[in-house]
């Protein structure tokens, strides 16, 4: 079975030229580019009907073409639970303390449907693989302590091979009693993709990293850890991560996420940070929407952002890239698992709108977390299984301004989702969609 793709424009290579993809057996075979567009094929007009259709050769008439999204940092058993997780001061301390108490009242029935609601939405924007965090209280009933876990891990089967969904549980961050123990060994058990956590918050923080990392190496799996998600300049776990990660071995294996305090740290302090997670060879994920809107909040006048210092940690080699992280809960009340929205975000948040700038910000949603969470024979390269979404943006200017929601969604060897808005943004006749 074969499939073509003519004239589409891959803006992370090069801008000015089209590009030809040919795919077989759900792999790509080729990708050329050619000045100009060429003709033949049947003109792709994001028609929702077409999935039964891959064997085709299609015209995408200059349309945006990416690899597909990698969402690193999402929290599917939380998203969507706004409306019975209030949060009114607009802190992360309330936010934890309201989703906490609300956790104990949710159903697995409802905890799967809010976290398919929001996988549905990631792949219909073009994500195709996310990693969640799902919250552990080993301190509350021993049902309501496994819930999260047992759906994810069910969510994972019911999308396997249309969504890749790694579940990343987050061990506690208090000191562990016999209870607590007991319970992370049983969840260890459990077929889990690796370990979360977000010892910042704990009473011994950097206590609490040593134990995330006894428990990682045991049971030799990777880390994706909350970082610093504070204004306090002091809090550096950063730096403990990098000794521990560096102590065990695990570079490349650990995953570092918000570093809010490596903002509001001074330069001197910053730099030492960086250098150190470059010698443990973390990566790092950024997550604005949460972090503008949860920090700060003690801050008048100049209100500081906490989004970390992105372009500072891309340009020292740390792989830094962007994510959702909350969606519709008290973390973060908006949002739609859409990256691209994200990378706009990113843009304001991190003054970055140049023209590399915006090159890299589309990396940064998708090849560059796919690498980062193994994802390295998926994507748009020769040889590799085709994996992409196809945007109603007929350039770069126009995707970030339109962020269009008209997108399809190729992988697994066929088309696993089409959105078609029939939003028209003044584009000239020849590309509408109509
Ligand atoms: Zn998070």
């Amino acid at each position: 079975m074969e499939m073509m793709i003519l004239n589409a424009r891959i803006p992370i290579w090069k801008e000015e030229v089209y590009y030809d993809l040919v795919i077989k057996e759900g792999k790509i075979v080729s990708a050329d580019a050619h000045e100009g567009m060429q003709s033949g094929g049947r003109p792709f007009l994001f028609d929702p009907g077409l999935q039964a259709a891959a064997e085709n050769t299609w015209d995408v008439q200059g349309a945006v073409l990416l690899p597909a999204f990698s969402d690193i940092h999402m929290h599917l058993d939380k998203s969507h639970s706004l409306p019975f997780a209030r949060n009114v001061s607009g802190t992360l301390e309330e936010a934890i303390e309201s989703y906490g108490r609300a956790s104990q009242f949710a159903t697995d029935e409802n905890m799967k449907a809010r976290m398919r609601k929001t996988v549905l939405s990631a792949l219909a924007h073009g994500t195709r693989a996310i990693r969640t965090h799902i919250d552990f209280h080993t301190r509350l009933e021993e049902d309501v302590t496994f819930r999260g876990v047992r759906m994810a891990l069910e969510l994972r089967k019911e999308f396997q091979s249309i969504v890749e969904i790694q579940v990343f549980p987050m061990l506690p961050y208090y000191p562990y009693d016999g209870q607590d123990r007991a319970r992370i060994e049983e969840l260890l058990t459990m077929d889990i993709d690796g370990i979360g956590g977000a010892p910042h918050i704990s009473t011994e923080p950097h206590d609490g990293v040593r134990e995330l990392f006894r428990y990682a190496v045991q049971h030799n799996l990777p880390l994706d850890i909350h970082t610093d998600e504070s204004d306090d300049p002091n809090t550096n776990t950063i730096l403990t991560i990098a000794e521990e990660t560096k102590r065990y071995g695990y570079e490349g294996r650990v995953n570092v996420g918000h570093l809010c305090s490596l903002a509001a740290m001074d330069q001197e302090q910053a730099d030492h940070a960086i250098r150190k997670m470059k010698e443990a060879s973390l990566t790092a994920v950024t997550l604005p929407a949460a972090n503008l809107y949860l920090q700060g909040r003690g801050d008048k006048g100049t209100v500081r952002r906490g989004v970390t210092r992105i372009k500072e940690l891309r340009a020292a080699g740390i792989q830094t890239v962007t994510a959702s992280d909350n969606v519709c809960d008290p973390f973060h009340p908006f949002g739609r698992g859409d990256l691209l929205q994200i990378a706009q975000l990113t843009g304001y948040a991190a003054h970055m709108g140049g023209k590399q700038d915006v090159t890299d910000l589309l990396h940064m949603i998708s090849d560059e977390p796919a690498a980062i969470i193994g994802r390295k024979n998926q994507g748009i390269q020769a040889g590799q299984k085709a994996s992409f979404v196809l945007i109603q943006a007929y350039s770069v200017e126009e995707l970030f301004a339109a962020l269009p929601q008209t997108r399809a969604v190729f992988g697994n060897g066929q088309w696993l989702s089409v959105m078609n808005t029939n939003v028209s943004y003044g584009l000239p006749a020849a590309n509408l969609t109509i």
